[in-house]
């Protein structure tokens, strides 16, 4: 297989426009065939229920070559599901699960050049969405839908070295009480976009979002979960209904506890209590566990033991655990690696 010729280390997290996407559309009451096409643009009815009411899910997996030179996907089924859970909220009808799998194989298989090597800390990240394309204006859910998958390359996310990051306690609310928080649905990054524009304006790089109700737990930042260390070396994950439910969170709470023996706890975090953990860190596809060195509350700076140079001792045997098993280095669980080619 001749890869493209890209500059993998120096791609960054943009939008390349790859060769096949997977395409299914759901007609008269039910999904229809899929198919592969080379075609990158939509063509929609003025009055599409996406461009009107927004009624839109998606997805984020990231295709990769591990140590032997396999192409594999982390946990494919998921995100199928999770798509599935999503869809319900939004009144839309869940796309199967094998397909949304088959649908990864296809699009993967069909773009294996721009698979990134092994070694290269590039991925291939994958896009799965769904949304309403048939014309709605009075407020309804839309009768057509469509399915696609679209592949993109992107660079290591860190370039060099994870460096920890500052966040701020956010005034705005990420989600409802009782809302959309914990489906993947593009309006909840919609609303996020001005929390996130000022906490950058003012120098952050992420929000730490409260819980929409009392304004007193901790939830998740703008993308990613939370995931804090005692200073007894045990995990605490916040509890609540309005975050996602990330997968790379999911997968690192079981390889706390399986593989290095950690006692994990999920429960309500306070904003208060957060001077006592002595690590923390955010959970995402993205960047697996990107370090946070320092929480700023309206002025009063929260700053872990761990410091601003480097990721927590815990964080890192977490990170290199998850990331040694995504790559193959490391025996993973059953069924968490998903051979496509
Ligand atoms: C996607 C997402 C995450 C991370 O989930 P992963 O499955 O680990 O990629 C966390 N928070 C929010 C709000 C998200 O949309």
């Amino acid at each position: 297989m001749e890869k493209k010729d890209m500059d993998w280390g120096n791609i960054g997290f943009a939008y390349h426009t790859t060769d096949q996407r997977y395409v299914a559309d759901f007609k008269n009451g039910q999904w229809q065939e899929g198919y592969m096409t080379g075609d990158a643009t939509l063509v929609l009815n003025e009055c599409a229920g996406i461009l009107q009411y927004c009624q839109e899910v998606f997805e984020g997996l990231k295709a990769y070559t591990t140590a032997d030179g396999s192409i594999v996907t982390f946990r494919p089924d998921l995100n199928a599901e999770r798509m599935m859970d999503s869809a319900k909220r939004m009144e839309m009808p869940p796309f199967p699960k094998e397909r949304f799998i088959e649908a990864v194989e296809k699009v993967v298989r069909a773009n294996a050049a721009w698979v990134p090597p092994y070694g290269s800390g590039a991925t291939l990240y994958l896009r799965p969405y769904m949304y309403a394309s048939s014309p709605v204006i009075g407020v309804k859910p839309a009768d057509e839908y469509q399915f696609r998958l679209f592949c993109t390359p992107v660079g290591p996310y860190f370039k060099e070295g994870a460096k920890p990051i500052t966040l701020c306690v956010s005034d705005f609310d990420r989600a409802a009480p009782h809302g959309t928080g914990h489906i993947k649905a593009g309006l909840n990054y919609a609303m996020s976009l001005h929390a996130n524009v000022t906490a950058h304006a003012n120098g952050f790089d992420e929000n730490l979002f409260l819980d929409p109700g009392t304004r007193t737990y901790v939830e998740e930042t703008g993308g990613a979960n939370f995931l804090f260390v005692t200073k007894e070396g045990d995990i605490v994950t916040p509890q609540s209904d309005s975050i996602l439910p990330s997968i790379t969170r999911r997968s690192l709470v079981y390889v706390a506890e399986h593989y290095l023996g950690l006692k994990v706890t999920q429960r309500k975090v306070k904003l208060s209590e957060l001077s006592e953990f002595a690590e923390c860190g955010l959970c995402g596809t993205a960047a697996v566990i990107s370090p946070v060195g320092k929480i700023v509350d309206h002025g009063r700076d929260i700053c872990f033991p761990s410091g601003m140079d480097e990721m927590g001792p815990v964080t890192k045997k977490l990170y290199d655990t998850l990331t040694g098993i995504q790559m193959g280095t490391i025996e993973a669980p059953e069924g968490w690696i998903h051979k496509i080619s």
